[in-house]
């Protein structure tokens, strides 16, 4: 076994169904007195409805988040914050709500505590990501890390089966990558291991019924484990490429991902033999040259639109994506080849199998 380092955050995770009934006493216990509830604007009803549930220690919602966190959203939701005397932001919502709570946090330290209603993992990282003229910075800032994640899996039964599906996948790609990373550590690619099997099991049942509670509520513990993945080591390639299709083209987050990930686990698929036959053999196939297909045809089976042209990538954007990815790569197990991966990306246009 090679040397490896490993570093848990500090972070306190309560988990079940029903669990965010609980978060006014948890909140108590943590000594926040004046919490400000943040949503988009489309889960403004929930969070009001956790605001009447908190009482005295709620200072309202605010309903501003939005997919990126842009600057002049994030500036407002600072000001809003400074100047109403809060001593908690508690992000209902998914990675836009956590985002905008993060970016208060960063200029504000304000502590975060957050109810995750979607897969994104965003709740177990110190990154963050402000949009400025029409480009994403990220950073890493331990400031931002949420004190307290509580995971109740019956607020997800609301997520629509698109996003659900797309959102799960996205959790997978962050598992899938954790077991390639340069900084990959056996603790790690446990919990990777544990979260693939758990969102393969979960998300087609969830598609199939979305008001099914158990696959909820294994598919929030594979996006815990995934995001704890996505907390701890780097990622590759395959996060590289969704950066740049939401960079540059805007295209959504989640599906970017979920679309991609076939692809990304097919160039890589010789890469890291040890790490590809643990992947081959948590999606349940008997050869790493499989796990491209595997990816796929759980995407078919998630009824995951297949084809990046039809998500507004423009005819050029596989080519140029290629070029950038090339130009500026994060670190992956095997080196970056612009030919085979504008192929590649171009049967991902399609929605054409990886191989
Ligand atoms: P999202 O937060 O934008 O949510 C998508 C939509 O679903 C929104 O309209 C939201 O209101 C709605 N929604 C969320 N939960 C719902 C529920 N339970 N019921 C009904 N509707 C619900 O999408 P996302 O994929 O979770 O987050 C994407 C963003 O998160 C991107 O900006 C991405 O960069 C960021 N992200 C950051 C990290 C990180 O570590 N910093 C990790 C992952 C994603």
């Amino acid at each position: 076994m090679k040397d490896f380092h490993y570093q848990a955050l500090p972070l306190d995770v309560h988990f079940g169904n029903g669990k965010s009934a609980e978060a006014k006493d948890i909140l108590i216990k943590h000594g926040y007195y004046n919490v400000l509830i943040i949503t988009t604007p489309g889960q403004k009803e929930a969070g009001q409805k956790l605001s009447q549930q908190l009482q005295e220690i709620s200072a309202g919602v605010y309903p501003h988040a939005v997919m990126h966190v842009p600057v002049e959203v994030a500036d407002k939701a600072v000001e809003f914050a400074r100047s109403n005397d809060i001593d908690c932001c508690l992000a209902l919502g998914g990675g836009s709500t956590i985002g905008l709570a993060k970016a208060i946090a960063l200029k504000t330290h304000l502590p975060i505590v957050t109810i995750p209603t979607t897969y994104s993992g965003s709740e177990m990282t110190t990154i963050y990501g402000i949009t400025e003229n029409n480009l994403k910075t990220t950073g890493k800032d331990i400031h931002i890390l949420p004190k307290v994640v509580i995971y109740d899996p019956e607020l997800n039964l609301t997520l629509p089966a698109q996003i659900s599906a797309c959102s799960g996948m996205n959790a997978m790609a962050h598992a899938v990558e954790a077991l390639y990373a340069e900084d990959k550590n056996p603790i790690v690619s446990l919990m990777a291991i544990e979260s693939i099997k758990a969102l393969k099991f979960a998300l087609p049942m969830i598609v199939d019924d979305l008001s099914d509670i158990s696959a909820r509520q294994k598919a929030t513990y594979g996006a815990w484990l995934a995001g704890v993945c996505l907390g701890s080591v780097g990622m590759a390639i395959h996060h590289k490429i969704c950066h740049t299709l939401g960079g540059t083209y805007n295209l959504s987050h989640a599906q970017a991902h979920a679309i991609t990930l076939a692809y990304s686990v097919h160039y890589n698929r010789n890469a890291d033999i040890e790490a590809m036959d643990r992947l081959a053999e948590a999606l349940g196939v008997s050869s790493r040259e499989e796990v491209g297909l595997a990816v796929y045809r759980l995407n078919q089976s998630l009824k995951i639109p297949m084809a990046l042209k039809d998500t507004g990538l423009p005819k050029e954007g596989p080519a140029n994506v290629a070029q950038i990815v090339c130009d500026s790569p994060y670190y992956n197990p095997r080196d970056y080849d612009y030919e085979e991966l504008k192929d590649l990306l171009n049967k991902a246009y399609q929605g054409l199998p990886p191989a």
